[in-house]
């Protein structure tokens, strides 16, 4: 409680930090931030994990990036390890993660006006709309039960299939949303006692991008990388599992796109990948990225990023966010990514 106190306090205080100081202050490698996609909009499959940003929302980011920041692309990331100079502390990489739609139909069209470079990292089973992600899922359940009335026995079997006792529709929600990560099957059985059709959605919402969708932005000059095959939680993997997401997924995306910069970002993060994995991966992937924040990591090769939907408002706070952890954590010595 006095923690948290003292932690309000000390944001109050931070917040007015001029940004230069404190960008100086507080120096990292590799500025990057990674956004899923932008929309005006509630959409069903994406209302139920996080709020994403609006359109002229990003054009301020933008602004506020070109203003502060030099972008720079995964070729100049991988120019600056293999020639040993390191990038300006200035340096920024833009990254778009999961391959929605919406990437090719607002936010490469803003980069492209601001002449920002970024890379769209797929998980390669989502593309052409193949299948559907389970966090997609577990939204459009909680849209469908906040909408329908159910019949008491419907309530009473997905009370069951989510082992829970008590009916209440925040309870419900609460318990699909975290199944998502583990047990995707019983939100199959859900949609089937509500009777909705999570093939018809995919079919007429078309939420991801086409093969041809990623042609154009590699020709507009974007980048791409492999974001896994499956989007599943690596933590709950086993080595082999996780050695297979992330081979899988780079030779579909070689075989399809030819990315001249073989590049991986981890779908939530790289929680239990030691060392020695990195090791066994380091001929399939040129680079890597983990979400730790703000923080350097000790692998040369393997970059931290900072999730733009975590905070609300205007970038400069939701930058001032992350600097402010990163702050604390040198304070508590503990600005150092220590890995199994
Ligand atoms: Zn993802």
């Amino acid at each position: 409680m006095l923690k948290n106190l003292n932690k309000s306090i000390a944001w109050n205080a931070f917040k007015h930090i001029a940004w230069g100081t404190l960008k100086r202050r507080l120096p990292v490698k590799l500025v990057c931030p990674f956004y899923h996609l932008i929309s005006d909009d509630d959409l069903p499959h994406i209302q139920y994990l996080y709020k994403p940003r609006t359109l002229i929302q990003f054009r301020k980011d933008l602004q506020f990036i070109i203003k502060y920041y030099k972008p720079v692309s995964l070729k100049d990331v991988h120019n600056s390890i293999i020639s040993h100079k390191p990038l300006s502390n200035d340096s920024i990489l833009i990254t778009i993660d999961d391959g929605y739609r919406e990437c090719y139909d607002f936010i490469a069209p803003e980069l492209a006006w601001y002449g920002i470079p970024a890379v769209f990292f797929l998980t390669t089973s989502f593309l052409d709309n193949k299948s559907l992600f389970s966090r997609n899922k577990a939204s459009l359940l909680c849209s469908v039960l906040d909408k329908k009335v159910l019949t008491i026995p419907q309530i009473s079997t997905i009370c069951n299939l989510l082992d829970i006792k008590n009916p209440a529709l925040d309870q419900m929600k609460s318990t699909v949303l975290s199944l998502a990560f583990k047990d995707e099957s019983v939100l199959n059985k859900i949609a089937e006692v509500i009777d909705y059709n999570f093939d018809h959605f995919l079919r007429m919402q078309q939420p991801y991008m086409t093969s041809q969708m990623v042609d154009s932005l590699i020709r507009q000059g974007f980048e791409v990388g492999a974001h896994s095959a499956s989007h599943k939680k690596f933590l709950f993997l086993t080595e082999e599992e996780k050695i297979h997401e992330i081979q899988s997924s780079m030779e579909f995306l070689e075989k399809k796109f030819s990315p001249e910069i073989k590049s991986f970002a981890f779908p939530f993060d790289d929680e239990s990948m030691s060392s020695n994995i990195y090791g066994k991966l380091k001929s399939n992937v040129d680079l890597f990225f983990a979400a730790h924040d703000l923080i350097d990591d000790p692998i040369p090769f393997v970059f931290h990023r900072f999730w733009m939907e975590k905070y609300a408002g205007d970038i400069q706070i939701v930058f001032k966010r992350f600097y402010f952890e990163k702050m604390i954590r040198k304070l508590r010595g503990k600005d150092f990514y220590k890995r199994p």
